[in-house]
């Protein structure tokens, strides 16, 4: 993204630190990611928005060649540059090849320690640090290309998952349940009119304690009563109090008990399948030790 910009390199780095100072690394498998197959990436995006992406990289590279910027701007706070391409495209790969890996029960969930994330991504826009949407292509993937007739999207990103509405609503076979600090970025999201969609606009400076509340009272009837085949989660950690991109206040023992609630429903009605991917989270401490916390309810360690 450029200099200085929050969704940096470093953010994966103080991940894998984190697993490797507590040893949890050394109880988790790890699996290299592929890139996505861009048929697999229209299944939620417009072949037009996969176009206008390629051909911004391409110019890039080429202007690069004669002498010229390193980074083309998407949006005022979103920039590609020469391997922009291909980061998105593993990304998306991961979170399609832990799919694969956890319907053929090698796995029975995945985290995907991914940049760039997501839930941006509108079908036809990229947006938010966010070019195609991880969560969204997998969702839909394991319903075109595994058959799965239900499954849910949680997202517990401090910022709207505007992207993976616009890409979800009206799709019955997708129950979408997120919290967000409302007014904030991006704008819209208050009003969601369709069925599928559970998104609970929350004001800033809102507790752990209080999203517990909503979690159980809006969100977890509305999963018992879709009994989702598999849980995808845009997992950003970036609800943190200690994150400066938002002004909410959960903690490392929020996004265990998130963890575990999804555990919860996947176990009774999916199998224990889940797929989580990275989205914000950029305060790097607060980031690397929200991850642990989510991976060691996920790996139970
Ligand atoms: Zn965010």
């Amino acid at each position: 993204m450029g200099q200085g910009h929050p969704e940096c390199p470093e953010r994966l780095d103080a991940i894998e630190d984190r697993l490797l100072i507590t040893g949890l690394g050394d109880a988790l498998e790890r699996r290299e990611a592929t890139a996505a197959a861009l048929a697999d990436l229209e299944l939620a995006h417009d072949r037009l928005h996969l176009a206008a992406l390629r051909g911004l990289s391409d110019n890039l590279r080429d202007d690069m060649l004669a002498g010229g910027p390193s980074h083309a701007m998407v949006d005022p706070d979103t920039s590609l540059n020469e391997h922009t391409w291909d980061a998105a495209l593993m990304a998306a790969g991961a979170a399609i090849d832990a799919t694969d890996a956890v319907m053929a029960g090698e796995l029975e969930n995945a985290f995907c320690a991914v940049r760039p994330p997501g839930h941006h991504a509108m079908r036809n826009r990229a947006m938010g640090f966010c070019f195609f949407n991880n969560v969204a292509v997998a969702a839909k993937y394991a319903l075109a290309r595994h058959g799965l007739r239900r499954v849910a999207v949680i997202d517990f990103d401090v910022h709207h998952g505007n992207g993976t509405e616009d890409i979800v609503a009206g799709d019955e076979r997708i129950l979408m349940c997120s919290f967000f600090q409302h007014p904030f970025y991006p704008e819209g999201g208050a009003r969601s009119d369709a069925p599928n969609l559970v998104n609970l606009p929350v004001p800033a400076y809102t507790r752990g304690m209080d999203v517990r509340e909503l979690v159980e009272m809006m969100w977890l009837p509305r999963l018992e009563a879709h009994r989702p085949q598999m849980i995808f989660v845009s997992a950003g950690f970036d609800a943190h109090r200690e994150d400066d991109l938002g002004q909410m206040g959960l903690v490392e023992q929020d996004y265990a008990w998130l963890t575990q609630r999804i555990k919860d429903v996947a176990r009774r009605h999916a199998k224990g399948r889940i797929v989580s991917c990275l989205e914000g989270g950029y305060n790097l401490s607060a980031l690397a030790r929200s991850v642990e916390a989510h991976l060691r309810v996920l790996a139970e360690v």
